[in-house]
């Protein structure tokens, strides 16, 4: 498998048959290298799925990339995006202001986007020191995690919700909701073609980031909702992955199987881990005692703070399968403990 494994400058852009194009964007320097953003024919213009980061790069790379194939960006009908991230609805507004195309994304992400525009930036630096203070983690850690924010996506045009058809002239496109990575994540089944756009619910070595934030939140349960999510694409039956990073793969099931066990032992040797360390611990030092693909103490600030996100979202799955409970006390941060089974 690791041996498809290929940087950007040999991507190509490519007709995949059946009246579906995709283009490799590059996401200027961030290791996933690029999105992979597919086209799907209509007689009304192409439907875009994903449209990749903004930048001026990237938006030569999708303009020229789609041209090379025969397409106009101008022609675009819609892009429908998968998820809000901006390695994925970053270049939507520009890709709509060159062509007047519509843009379409799942309610519960759209709902994050307004969030994200309404929310100045220094209400959000000190929501998020807060955050990191009732997660464990020392004043000048916390001061230090803060990156560089890209700016918000556009607006969508459309909302979409589960098992909507999307406005994809003689096709069947369906959103499949598939909450986890992001609330509003959506999967697209191209149903004419056996086909899934996985987005990033299903890449075929990496998995995604499951985080929870504000780390110490109670309300919800990404983890859970993700391991919902993959069960529910393996009940799709056999379908041609194409996923939004890595390359196309087939027998999305196989694969959702795969990422499903590899969060179980996740969860399984956290509890563990707590089981021997029975003093309440702080979601910080939990992250620190967890096994990550880079050591705790090479991490930038910015990936503690990510690696710190997925700690919790799992306690959180734990906590909400009666394994660990929280302690909380007054202006303490939060803590968990195994509970005896
Ligand atoms: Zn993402
Ligand atoms: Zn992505």
């Amino acid at each position: 498998m690791k041996s498809r494994r290929r940087p950007y400058a040999q991507q190509r852009p490519q007709g995949l048959g059946g009246g579906v194009w995709s283009v490799p964007v590059p996401i200027p320097g961030n290791p996933l290298g690029y999105t992979l953003v597919y086209a799907v024919e209509s007689p009304k213009g192409p439907v875009l799925v994903d449209a990749g980061w903004n930048h001026p790069e990237a938006w030569e790379a999708l303009s020229g990339g789609l041209a090379a194939l025969g397409l106009d960006v101008g022609a675009v009908r819609g892009v429908v995006v998968t998820h809000f991230h901006p390695d994925h609805a970053g270049l939507a507004g520009r890709v709509r202001d060159a062509s007047g195309a519509w843009i379409a994304m799942h309610e519960d992400d759209a709902a994050l986007v307004r969030l994200m525009r309404e929310y100045a930036g220094s209400e959000h630096a000190a929501f998020q020191t807060d955050m990191l203070r009732r997660a464990g983690a020392d004043a000048v850690e916390a001061g230090a995690v803060m990156g560089e924010r890209p700016s918000p996506p556009a607006l969508p045009d459309r909302e979409l919700r589960d098992g909507d058809l999307v406005d994809l002239p003689g096709r069947k496109l369906r959103a499949v909701h598939t909450p986890g990575h992001t609330p509003g994540h959506i999967c697209l089944h191209l149903e004419d073609a056996d086909r899934l756009f996985t987005g990033d619910h299903v890449l075929p070595d990496i998995t995604p980031h499951i985080g929870i934030y504000p780390y110490d939140r109670d309300d919800i349960d990404p983890l859970g909702d993700f391991l919902g999510s993959l069960e529910r694409v393996g009940e799709m039956g056999m379908l041609d992955a194409l996923p939004a990073h890595e390359w196309i793969f087939p027998d999305v099931a196989a694969r959702a199987a795969e990422i499903r066990d590899h969060h179980e032992e996740k969860l399984d040797r956290l509890l563990a881990l707590l089981t021997r360390r029975p003093e309440p611990l702080t979601i910080w030092e939990v992250a620190a005692m967890m096994t990550w693909n880079k050591p705790w103490d090479t991490m930038s600030p910015m990936l503690r703070g990510m690696a710190a996100g997925e700690a919790a979202a799992h306690l959180r799955t734990l906590e909400a399968r009666g394994r660990v409970r929280r302690v909380t006390a007054a202006a303490d941060p939060v803590r968990f403990q195994a509970l005896d089974s």
